[in-house]
């Protein structure tokens, strides 16, 4: 019986994607430190049941600054322990309202600053745009309002746009979300969410964000997958073990508990293992 494949994708924001993700004047030292502390804990657990999954890391953080903004020791044990580093943007961007200079910046200076900093070069070839923003793409009628930069008067505010940037720039894999206005019509569920599979434009995967979490959903999403024998695709922050919703560290230990015991039927690897 052939296997599906689970892509866990981290969101790690890391310090400065937390003061740019963040609404101002709340600034707060703990949850940083709680991200941190997550990231050992989910490394782990991924070391326990033999897991590997992908990181999506804000560049910045593999500058070399001071504690907690340079966690250069962190990523490189990271990469070590078989996880995947992909960019989350150079310093958690809100991407559609940047010019197209600054957007090729920090898509080139995150990956080049990551790479140096594990010490592989071109390693580096998955992004996960911040906010997941743009969910615009034009060619396929796709708008979303909420991108705030607005195509054509925003470059940035088009999927494509950024695919053509991150494919000129040596990257392989982006994650993106969108809905086309039929999916607005015919009301999203699990199995319409599932039937969306990694998309190849101009050789450049394009690959789907199924659920944003781990909790009875997750699950319900997973055994969805087994059942179709489709990839599944879920995206979860270092920073959500601390809170209380569907990221919570109960629902990770839960979930993790559940595709160890599903082994038989489901790897869990990185995005860029279906490239090597
Ligand atoms: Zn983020």
């Amino acid at each position: 019986m052939s296997k599906i494949k689970v892509h866990l994708i981290w969101d790690f924001d890391a310090a400065i994607g937390q003061v740019n993700a963040t609404y101002p004047y709340r600034f707060s030292f703990q949850p940083i430190r709680d991200e941190l502390k997550n990231v050992q804990y989910i490394l782990d657990k991924a070391d326990e049941f033999n897991f590997r999954f992908s990181f999506a890391v804000t560049g910045f953080s593999a500058e070399s600054t001071v504690y907690p903004f340079e966690i250069k020791d962190i990523i490189k044990d990271i990469y070590s322990k078989g996880h995947e580093i992909a960019s989350h943007s150079w310093r958690h961007e809100w991407m559609p309202i940047m010019m197209p200079q600054q957007i090729i910046k920090s898509i080139q200076r995150s990956k080049f600053i990551l790479e140096d900093c594990i010490g592989v070069p071109g390693v580096v070839v998955g992004f996960v745009p911040p906010h997941n923003r743009p969910m615009t793409w034009v060619q396929k009628g796709a708008y979303s309002l909420g991108d705030r930069g607005l195509y054509p008067f925003f470059k940035g505010g088009n999927i494509d746009y950024l695919v053509s940037v991150l494919k000129d720039s040596g990257y392989s894999w982006g994650r993106f979300v969108y809905t086309k206005p039929v999916e607005r019509v015919f009301k999203q569920d699990v199995y319409t969410s599932l039937k969306r599979g990694v998309e190849s434009v101009r050789g450049f995967s394009i690959v789907p964000l199924h659920y944003n979490g781990f909790d009875a959903k997750a699950i319900k999403v997973i055994e969805q997958g087994v059942q179709l024998k489709k990839d599944v695709f879920i995206c979860g922050h270092p920073s959500g073990l601390s809170r209380n919703g569907e990221e919570a560290i109960r629902h990770f230990d839960t979930f993790v508990e559940f595709l160890s015991a599903k082994s038989d039927l489901i790897d869990v690897v990185p995005v860029n293992s279906r490239y090597s």
